[in-house]
């Protein structure tokens, strides 16, 4: 596990609860989105109803489930939470819809990975608010249709165009959450810090917000080691010095890079010469799984500048070669 991966492990998922904002005003940044929500939420207060379905499209760690919750709130609702991964059959599924309550908000993180069965299940509960319960097994099986009371889906994908385009269609709203911006990570961990009651100084605060890859997650995670440190270290304050040796010491470099963003683009240049390299080939020389290589480690670097995915493989472009203290080769700069 890496100290840059965006998605969350399980064990820090109760740290992390403590550290969600509870309401559309305290969510920092994505001030469109959050404009927007505010407006589809408002309006449905006011008809007395229950919320459109939303769609919420972004990368791990930017606050998909954290709106999630901040809509069932704001509405006054209650939350139910699945994924699509966790729904196997289209009964688990039956299941949790045959049980919702008027007004309830079922959240689904990872929507664009329900099975077939599940999703067509879905998009005929979303839309007629209806749906086919099978009793009984083998040929005896009957199928007894249910009306269910009205209720809001709330769904997370990491892209929207990974849903097909029936369901797609049926989320009244869809949401697109943005890396977030240096001042925006900053106020997330000052906010975070006073929630844990760390000493957080503001040149330290800055510094963790450049080393988080605009995302809330990462910086949340670095607040919580940087903190270990100061108290094991010193008086317990976050000082900029405190926040720097604690950072060197996981590894995370002044880009927000970590050992596997170095390895990756040490690889590239090292073994392959800058490349091009295919993805596979690449993990392979540095140990590592190609998905871990692609989801942790890419997006960053391709966002930086540090790395190009063209189709023949992938590149060190010259800032990397740079970054890691190397001259490009002259023939390859073109
Ligand atoms: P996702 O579901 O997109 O993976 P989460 O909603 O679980 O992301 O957010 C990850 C962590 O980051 C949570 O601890 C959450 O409190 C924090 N977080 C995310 N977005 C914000 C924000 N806009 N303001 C404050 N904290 C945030």
């Amino acid at each position: 596990e890496s100290i840059i991966q965006p998605q969350a492990t399980d064990a820090e998922r109760a740290a992390e609860s403590a550290l969600r904002p509870k309401q559309l005003e305290e969510f920092v940044g994505q001030p469109k989105l959050r404009k927007q929500l505010q407006l589809v939420l408002e309006a449905a207060k006011l008809r007395g109803a229950c919320a459109d379905h939303i769609l919420l499209s972004g990368p791990p760690g930017l606050g998909k489930t954290t709106l999630a919750m901040i809509v069932a709130s704001e509405m006054g609702s209650a939350l139910r939470l699945t994924s699509g991964p966790a729904i196997q059959h289209a009964g688990d599924l039956a299941s949790i819809l045959s049980s919702l309550q008027e007004g309830d908000v079922l959240f689904i993180d990872e929507i664009h990975r329900l099975a077939r069965p599940a999703e067509e299940m879905l998009y005929l509960a979303m839309e007629d608010f209806r749906v086919d319960v099978v009793v009984g097994k083998g040929p005896g099986a009957t199928s007894i249709p249910l009306t269910l009371p009205p209720f809001t889906v709330v769904g997370a994908t990491t892209r929207s165009g990974l849903l097909p385009a029936p369901l797609r269609d049926r989320f009244g709203y869809t949401g697109h959450l943005e890396y977030y911006e240096h001042d925006e990570l900053e106020k997330i961990v000052v906010r975070s810090a006073r929630l844990l009651d760390a000493d957080l100084e503001p040149a330290a605060a800055l510094e963790l917000a450049r080393r988080s890859r605009g995302t809330p997650r990462i910086a949340n995670r670095l607040l919580r080691r940087v903190s270990d440190y100061a108290q094991v270290h010193g008086n317990g304050v976050i000082s900029l010095a405190s926040a720097h040796a604690a950072l060197e010491l996981f590894e995370v470099d002044p880009y927000g890079l970590d050992r596997l963003d170095r390895m990756v683009l040490e690889g590239i240049i090292h073994r392959f010469n800058g490349g091009p390299v295919g993805l596979s080939t690449l993990a392979m020389s540095i140990g590592e799984e190609p998905e871990t290589v692609e989801t942790v480690s890419e997006p960053y670097l391709v966002r930086e500048g540090f790395l190009s995915r063209t189709p023949r493989g992938r590149i060190a472009t010259a800032s990397a070669w740079k970054h890691l203290g190397l001259s490009m080769p002259a023939d390859l700069l073109s």
